[in-house]
């Protein structure tokens, strides 16, 4: 199984990165303020399909995910609806987690909040002061010094001189040794949530929770470390800082995996640029399935322009396919090509497994599901009712290792009947009668193609 490891900055053997085949992931969650976008699905599904493919092939996977439900952000949005930040982070972990059920994500181990690990980031922050890279600033908080870890920089090829560029609100203060430390703990006047802590009452900084509950769960040392590109810099950066000072072991994750960019439509999603998409925004548009196929048809670690065209030709994609696989349930007939489907399979089988195992290559995996139902299309009835028998369990089952889903609609019983009767005008050559009766079909929304087996309907798209 090779992976890309963004720490070396080459494909990597799992094999050796592992004992025994277990594998502890962790995958920085998200900050529970807002609905979730399109941006946060695409990396969730990329790890979902990552981790299941990771299970059916035998590795003992434990996906950890924590949720950042104290932050600045929620801070200021829960001001701004006049709830408290608890209640606030409660309802949008709650939609979080509903929204990643419905894309059919289910790989997650845990899911760890940062404020039920309080106690270990403030174990955290007292090694790392006592270990001499961490320091007090009166009235303000304690800080990690950058100066003290040789190695900052080394996942994202940044220099600590280049570190003030990526600081967040709660890393602002004038009187920090370097301008890339970043906070620990922020302590607060009066301003709530707060808790208590050997430096007075306040509240953790971003980065210290993950390696805290990493810590808590994996130790101080792990297999592999995911999460958006966007990330890689300052947040992982300071991840690696901390816990290698913390345990004066290194690395603090053998693989590093981060997943591409997405834009919509050329640009950043930013709702100021009006081309922001929530996950609900897009379910209402299009079905899960489109999410699963689009991330699936793009490599994990490229950058993906999202577009409603490229939705449509995902949708497309699945329709052509699912045609297919319902046409094969009408094959009748027996085959002349069951030694053939049966090497067909298996050759595509071993594609798809090849693509997979090479860094979690899925536009390939996809691609040699199309090649196999391009070949078979040729001489689709010849395939034979044991062959397409064989071939349909085979498109499932690959998809299923995407989480995608065919459309495979119940025609309704009132077309059957229509195409029953339209099929009888036609063998008896009336065609004006049968052709009224296809023009009836196609008010209703349906298509109609006549094959050996008899008359195919399917549901004709938007367009
Ligand atoms: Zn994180």
């Amino acid at each position: 199984m090779l992976i890309y490891n963004t720490l070396s900055g080459q494909k990597e053997n799992l094999e050796k990165a592992s004992i025994n085949k277990k594998i502890r992931l962790f995958v920085c969650g998200p900050t529970v303020y807002d609905y979730a976008h399109i941006g946060n699905a695409r990396t969730y599904i990329a790890f979902d399909i990552i981790v299941r493919w990771l299970r059916k092939s035998g590795w003992k996977v434990y996906y950890l995910q924590n949720i950042t439900d104290i932050d600045d952000k929620i801070i200021r949005r829960a001001a701004e609806e006049n709830i408290s930040p608890e209640t606030l982070a409660r309802k949008y972990e709650k939609i979080y987690l509903s929204d990643m059920k419905t894309l059919g994500i289910k790989s997650v181990t845990k899911y760890a909040r940062a404020t039920d690990h309080i106690r270990q980031i403030i174990r955290q922050i007292q090694a790392l002061i006592k270990n001499g890279n961490a320091y007090e600033i009166s009235g303000d908080g304690i800080y990690f010094d950058i100066s003290t870890f040789a190695s900052y920089g080394k996942l994202s090829r940044r220099t600590t001189e280049q570190a003030e560029d990526s600081i967040s609100r709660i890393d602002e203060s004038v009187n920090k040794k370097n301008k890339g430390d970043f906070a620990l703990w922020k302590l607060t006047r009066s301003e709530k949530p707060a808790w208590d802590s050997p430096w007075g009452p306040g509240r953790p900084g971003w980065h210290i929770e993950d390696t805290a509950i990493t810590e808590h769960y994996f130790g101080s040392q792990y297999e592999v470390h995911g999460g958006a590109v966007d990330l890689k810099f300052p947040h992982h950066e300071a991840e690696i800082a901390q816990q290698e000072s913390a345990s004066g072991k290194s690395p603090l994750a053998k693989i590093w995996m981060h997943t591409g960019f997405l834009l919509v439509g050329g640009k950043k999603m930013a709702k100021s640029a009006g081309n922001f998409i929530t996950v609900r925004d897009f379910l209402k548009k299009y079905p899960v399935s489109i999410s699963r196929y689009l991330v699936a048809v793009h490599h994990y670690r490229s950058p993906m322009d999202y577009s409603d065209k490229l939705a449509q030709q995902a949708e497309s994609a699945i329709d052509n396919l699912s045609q297919f696989v319902a046409k094969l349930s009408l094959v009748y007939r027996d085959g002349r090509q069951e030694t053939q489907v049966k090497e067909d399979l298996r050759k595509a089988g071993e594609s798809f497994e090849t693509a997979m195992n090479d860094d979690f290559n899925t536009p390939e995996a996809l691609a040699a599901i199309f090649i196999l139902v391009n070949e078979f299309q040729k001489n689709f009835w010849d395939l034979g009712k044991a062959g397409a028998k064989k071939v349909k369990k085979f498109i499932k089952e690959r998809l299923n290792d995407l989480g995608i889903e065919l459309f495979l609609p119940k025609v309704p019983f009132k077309i059957k009947q229509i195409a029953k009767k339209r099929e009888l005008f036609r063998v008896n050559k009336q065609f004006v009668q049968s052709d009224n009766l296809r023009k009836e079909i196609e008010r209703l929304g349906y298509g109609v193609e006549d094959t050996p087996a008899g008359p195919f309907l399917w549901p004709k798209g938007k367009d």
